[in-house]
This record gives structure tokens, sequence and C-alpha cells, in this order.
């Protein structure tokens, strides 16, 4: 495989998969291999260019993270961010200290747009600053291109050894033309072509997944979310029957869910795999009898969960890999992202192995964002309504009913769900809404119908916009298509008799419902 490509040396930077992924938008195959990585190894992969990350460590303190003197001189061309800057400004013979004044957040850089990497770039720029070290003064045979108010080296160079440096982030978005510095660095420093595809990374992992694998037998918990679907059918491309799914339907989907996860990936469906479905419902519903603290709810579903799991993968024997769905953003939070800071634990990534006898894991998706995890789903060929399917939490409708759990209460929210899907879509509105979905206030309070009084349930309507699920708004979804929900739930799913619209932001609220 003589794919051109681009390495990312990982010195812990919090945003160095996105750098990566700035690469890859380029069209530029990438990836990150951490600073300990020898040099004889990234020779061998013959990258058109290197990119250092940035770092939490002082490149002059003796115990920091650092590389050979050489990988300056392999005629290939390097960029340094941040960290990277610093340290290869250290390891040349410039100086960096501690900052008289750090910077941290969008800055005015001025940049000297006759220069390689800000070429198309506006003279003056916002950048993304976040750094306490600053290049006191560069290396011989550099010069400086870009700098701030406080930071007299914000960018510099030495186009002879095609080695260039960053102080700021120009892969982070708050840089507002840093993907035109990053594509300026892959495209035109470094000369590459720009012909990787997404389809690209489907044939490379096909073909790696089977080098993996060989002969052996592979197990994969699918959920029907996106994440474990796309792994799943690109080990069942890559491997076929030596794949088994495992669908725990814990009768907390939503409405007709199970039954369209088993349409695609069943006996009946398009893939070759052996698929089980396991039918949990009443098993979920007795441990969640009475329960009604939502954390406990978690809990016991998550716990629940695997014992179903561990009790088919019992049955089917040792199997050698077990197949996980995590993505990019999950590894970064969990702190396994190669050298970074953990910020939090996080219960997709090693949740299930110590309960299934299995050799290695395999993740496909470990290197990628959620919508590039869509794009290879697209790629893939995997339905349209599953590839786009929206954010869906494990314990499902589990927590999406206040208080305890029941079968007739998952009926009403379920149906009530559905009703409200299908108007919000019918309204035009289901591309533009982040998330929206129906849940169970498990207030039940008197109302009157067919001149009879009811005494029954008040179902909660929540939809907001996110960008990165930190912080959300509610959505002002037009008040006639919020009439007509109403009026749907309220006729067709008995035992509602109150329909309310969930106005809370996050913060405050959270954008589940528990
Ligand atoms: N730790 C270095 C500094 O504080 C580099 C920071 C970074 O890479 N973001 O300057």
């Amino acid at each position: 495989m003589d794919q051109e490509k681009v390495i990312v040396v990982d010195f812990g930077g919090q945003y160095n998969q996105l750098v990566a992924r700035r690469v890859r938008e380029c069209n530029v195959y990438c990836e990150i291999y951490s600073y300990r990585t020898d040099l004889e190894k990234i020779k061998a992969m013959k990258p058109k260019g290197i990119i250092l990350t940035g770092g939490p460590n002082s490149c002059y303190n003796e115990d920091s993270p650092t590389y050979g003197k050489e990988l300056f001189e392999l005629g290939i061309p390097v960029l340094g961010l941040c960290y990277g800057a610093q340290l290869m400004m250290h390891i040349l013979g410039g100086i960096v200290k501690g900052a008289p004044v750090r910077e941290y957040g969008k800055t005015e850089v001025f940049v000297n747009t006759e220069t390689a990497l800000f070429e198309n770039v506006s003279p003056k720029t916002v950048c993304w600053m976040s750094h306490n070290d600053y290049i006191e003064r560069v290396a011989e045979g550099f010069e400086i291109t870009a700098h701030t108010a406080d930071c007299p080296v914000a960018a510099a160079e030495n186009v002879e050894k095609g080695l260039y440096l960053i102080q700021f982030h120009p892969e982070v978005l708050h840089t507002d033309e840093g993907t035109k510095m990053i594509f300026n660095f892959v495209r035109k420093v470094c000369g590459c072509k720009g012909s990787w595809r997404m389809d690209s990374f489907v044939e490379d992992s096909i073909q790696m997944i089977r080098a993996k694998v060989g002969g052996g037998r592979a197990l994969c918990a699918l959920s029907g979310g996106v994440d474990s679907s796309v792994a799943a059918v690109l080990l069942s491309k890559a491997i076929g029957n030596q794949l088994t799914c495992v669908f725990v339907d814990h009768g907390l989907l939503r409405k007709d869910e199970g039954d369209e996860v088993e349409a695609v990936f069943g006996a009946n469906g398009a893939y070759e795999l052996n698929f089980i479905r396991v039918n949990a419902q009443e098993r979920f519903y007795r441990k969640l009898e009475g329960i009604t603290e939502p954390e406990e709810k978690r809990k016991i579903i998550g716990e629940e969960f695997i014992r179903v799991f561990e009790e088919e993968a019992k049955k089917i024997g040792t199997v050698d890999f077990l197949v996980q769905g995590t993505i990019y953003p999950d590894v970064v939070e969990s702190g396994l992202g190669g050298e970074s800071a953990v910020i939090k634990s996080h219960h997709n990534v090693g949740g299930l192995p110590d309960c299934v006898d299995f050799k290695e894991i395999v993740e496909p998706l470990r290197n990628l964002f959620k919508d590039e995890v869509r794009k290879a789903g697209l790629e893939l060929g995997i339905p349209e309504h599953l590839v786009f399917r929206q954010p869906f939490p494990g314990p499902g409708l589990g927590i999406r009913i206040i208080g305890d759990v029941t079968a007739e209460k998952v009926r009403i929210v379920q149906d009530a769900d559905a009703i409200y899907r299908e108007e919000i879509a019918k309204a035009g509105l289901d591309k533009s809404i982040g998330q929206y979905f129906a849940a169970l206030t498990n207030l039940r309070s008197v109302g009157v119908m067919g001149d009879e009084r009811t005494y029954d349930y008040a179902v909660a309507l929540r939809a907001v916009n996110t960008v990165d699920f930190m912080t959300a708004e509610a959505v002002e979804i037009p008040y006639a298509v919020l009439q007509k929900v109403m009026g749907r739930i309220i006729n067709e799913v008995n035992g509602v008799n109150r329909v309310v619209y969930d106005l809370t932001s996050k913060p405050p609220g959270t954008i589940e419902f528990e």
C-alpha cells in the first residue's frame, strides 16, 4: 500500500486527533504515532510530511517528551505546532522560556502572507493560543513569519530545510483560517496530491482487519447505534461469517427499533454474519421494578446488559476477537488517546472485556470522529436511517421515564416519541434539529376526555440544538407543529392527557430527561 501519508507525532496535546482530522479533510491520509516511536519506523512509512503536536510539558525540562535531532534531517517537511514548535526550536538551538505574557484563547496574529504556510491567509487573522512558554529566539536559519502583540514568534520557517513552526493551534476551528494553513502545509509544502477518500479508509480497514483476524472468530455487541453498526458492517465485509453479532433487546429501545435492527443485520438482511437477537425485555423490566433513582436505573441496565451479553458469549465459546465501536471522542475522554491527559473515564471504553473470553480487541473506528464514522457508514452502504440516527443513551428509554419503569410506561413513551419524530420529519425539521425525543414525566393529573374525568400521564417533548453536546439550547419549534404533535399524542396514545414542551437549556438542564 503505497499511499501518500502524513504522520502526526503525538506529544500529548488535547487536540492531536483534530490535527489528523484536518489533514484527512485535505484528502491526505494521516496517522498518529507517539513521540516514543522509533525514527526508523517513521522513515519506513515514507511520510510526505510530519506534524509535531502540542503538549502539556515544557520542552526545556529534563524529562519532557523529546525527539532525536535526526527527525529534522530526513529531508521530509516538518511542521511543529505549539509544544512541537517549541521543541523544534529547543532541539535546533533556539531559546524557549516561560513567557512573560501567556496567551490563552482567541488572539490576533499578524502573518507574513508571502510565505507558503500563510498563502491566501489574511495578514491579520484570529488564532487560538494556549501556551505558557514561548519562543524567545528562533534557531539559526529560521525566519519569523508571524507574531502577536505579546508573542514575538507566533510562526517561523526554514524553507530550505522544509521546517515550519506555529505557536498557535491551526487545527481548532477557533483559528479562523487554520484549515487553510494545514492545507498549505500538506498540499503545497509537502506536495501531497490529495487523492485519499473515505472509501480508501474502508478498503484499508478491511485489509487490516483481514490481516489481523486471519481465520479467527470475532464477537460484536451490536446496539443498533451508528458506531456499533458501522463497526459490525466493516467486520462483516472483512471476515463474513467469522463474525457473530449479539443484539440485546432490553425493551427500552425506541418504537420498532429492535425489528429495524434485525431487518438490517438478521438472517434476511444484507450482510454476511451470524446475528443473535436476545429478547430480554421481561428480564430488564423485572430488574427495574420499583427502582426510581436514575443513577441506580443506569447501573442496573448496564449490569444486566453485560450479564445477558456474557451468557450469549459463553454459548459461543472462546472467541479470538472482541469488536468494539469505540470512536475517537470515547478514546480521548478516557485518556486512552495515546499521550494526552485523562479528562474523564468513559463507560463505552473497556466496558465489556472482562466478562468475555477473548484474546484481543478490534476497534476499527478508533481514529474517527462521529461525522467521519457516518461517512464511512454511507460508503459501506448502510441505510441512511441507521447512519443518521440520533444519539440514543445506552440505558435507552429507561432514563427517559422519570420514576419507576414498567412495560406500560415504555409503551406510552415509545408511541409518543414515534408520533413526535414522525411530525418533526413531516415538518422538514428532522435534519436541522440536533436531538429530539419524548419523555414520560411520571406526573399524573386530572383531565377531561369525552366528558369523562381522566387521571393520566404528562408527556414531555424535548428538542435541543448543540454543537458539541457540552452545552445545548431548546429549539424554537413552530407552535403549529407542537400543537399537531400534542393533538396526536393525546388522541392516539392511551394513558396520556397532557403534553408539555421543555424549554430548559443545558446547563442548567441536561439533554436527557431523567
Ligand atoms: N506546554 C507548552 C506551553 O505551555 C505547550 C502548550 C501546548 O502545546 N498547547 O507553552
